[in-house]
């Protein structure tokens, strides 16, 4: 009897110290079960009740380890007051994973009691995601506002982040460019836009205006700006890009843009209009030489100039010689051609810095620049073998007389051309074809 007590009590001492040291499992090899040769009822309801403590303590640690792995349904069967404040601990992270839930859901009014510390992070937490779920609507409401104002606006309207990506466009900009909001949310504005310059050549660095209005802060403003379309076709934009502020830091740009293609094309051929009516008002039609308005314009400028520097200039004015004879042997026309190759010839022999004109009728000037009465005469000199020796269409001889005079300081430009007038009429008295100067 006495043994039976001890190799019990050695038993489970053993057990006990596998459990402390190697825990439940490695134990349960050493869990002594009842000895077949004892019947003693003290020893009996010894074991029996050891045993049910046991039991009821492996129960609760298998319990723990089942919660302690996050299996929350983990259920157990015996009723002991060690399990009891597990399974509070059990029914707290219950409720708080169905709180979770309805947080998840949306439900940002739950509250967390439990658990101290933890809840109350746990609720500042809540606080946070309030506040933020409170501005991300704001925000949304805001953007949505944006887009309804910049859509009835004519311009296109096109907000572009540091990076230079498009992160905001209206229907207006989606149109002008051919593109949905999709496809320019998120490109480059300088790669799918503004590719290229209004010439033709690639976008340098310093063409990236949206940059520029990053770093300077300053409003950038231009209408030679070429944006690119779907298509790839290019369209001339007039362009204003300012920069996004906020709280001291420059954020992205706006930039508002309307096609000015058909004003370009339209200012391009009033140009051109410009210039021909231009052409035609300084220019007679016949010679295609300079006409006598534009010549006394130039007469009157030129002379202003040569008295401030005291330079010289000479005046050279020449008539064709019996002019009525080809008309009425020939004809008009061939009268026409004449002057026509007369004004060639003389145009290939002054310099570029003469002014040759003409006069009126078969009568013709050169404001022959920088040369004295002298020099002015050999050149005239010149001019009249050179019309003298050159065989025109017609079957007649033709020639030229020419007056030379030069620019004094007490002259204006009427005194200027009637001594040369002077001197024609002269050469023409004196028997034509001739050079006279006064
Ligand atoms: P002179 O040697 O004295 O200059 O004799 P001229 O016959 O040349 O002079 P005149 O002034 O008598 O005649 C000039 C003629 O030139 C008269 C005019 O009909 C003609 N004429 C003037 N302008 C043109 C023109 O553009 N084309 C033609 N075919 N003839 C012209
Ligand atoms: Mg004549
Ligand atoms: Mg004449």
């Amino acid at each position: 009897m006495e043994n039976a007590k001890i190799s019990l009590y050695v038993a489970f001492t053993q057990y006990l110290k596998t459990v402390e040291e190697k825990g439940f499992k490695e134990a349960e090899q050493f869990l002594p079960g009842l000895p077949q040769d004892i019947s003693a009822t003290e020893v009996n309801n010894f074991f029996l009740q050891y045993r049910t403590f046991i039991d009821s303590v492996r129960e609760t640690y298998n319990f723990q380890e089942k919660l302690a792995a996050g299996d929350l349904s983990a259920d157990i069967s015996c009723t002991n007051s060690l399990a009891e404040p597990i399974k509070e601990l059990q029914a707290t992270l219950k409720h708080l994973t169905w709180q979770t839930e309805r947080i998840a859901e949306g439900d940002l009014d739950q509250r967390f009691q439990f658990l101290g510390d933890f809840s109350d992070s746990f609720n500042s937490l809540i606080d946070r995601l309030k506040i933020r779920g409170e501005l991300e609507r704001k925000t949304a409401v805001n953007e949505n506002r944006l887009k309804t104002i910049t859509s009835v606006l004519g311009d296109g309207i096109i907000v572009v982040d540091q990076q230079g990506v498009i992160t905001f466009c209206n229907p207006e900009a989606c149109k002008l460019l051919d593109r949905d909001e999709q496809s320019l949310l998120g490109a480059s504005f300088h790669h799918s836009v503004h590719t290229q310059q209004a010439n033709g050549r690639r976008i340098a660095d310093s063409d990236k205006f949206t940059a520029i209005t990053l770093k300077t802060k300053e409003v950038f403003r231009s209408d030679q700006i070429a944006f690119t379309t779907r298509g790839g076709s290019i369209i001339s934009v007039s362009v204003s890009c300012s920069p996004i502020i906020d709280e001291d830091k420059t954020t992205g740009v706006v930039l508002s843009f309307r096609d000015i293609s058909e004003q370009k094309k339209y200012l391009e051929s009033l140009e051109y209009i410009n210039t021909i009516l231009k052409k035609q008002a300084m220019t007679d039609t016949l010679t295609d030489l300079y006409n006598r308005q534009y010549f006394n314009d130039r007469l009157r400028q030129e002379l202003a100039s040569y008295k401030r520097y005291n330079t010289q200039v000479s005046l050279i004015m020449f008539d064709i010689d019996k002019f009525k004879r080809i008309n009425d042997t020939y004809g008009h026309l061939t009268g026409d051609d004449v002057i026509k190759d007369i004004s060639t010839l003389i145009l290939s022999n002054v310099r570029e810095s003469d002014i040759f004109a003409r006069w009126g009728g078969e009568e013709f000037v050169i404001l022959a620049t920088q040369i004295d009465k002298d020099s002015a005469v050999i050149f005239a000199e010149k001019l009249r073998v050179l019309v003298e020796s050159h065989s025109f269409s017609i079957n007649l001889q033709v020639t030229c007389s020419f007056g030379v005079t030069d620019f004094t300081a007490n002259d204006n430009s009427g005194d200027f051309i009637n001594r040369a007038d002077m001197a024609l009429y002269e050469a023409k008295q004196s028997g034509r074809n001739k050079v006279v100067a006064l």
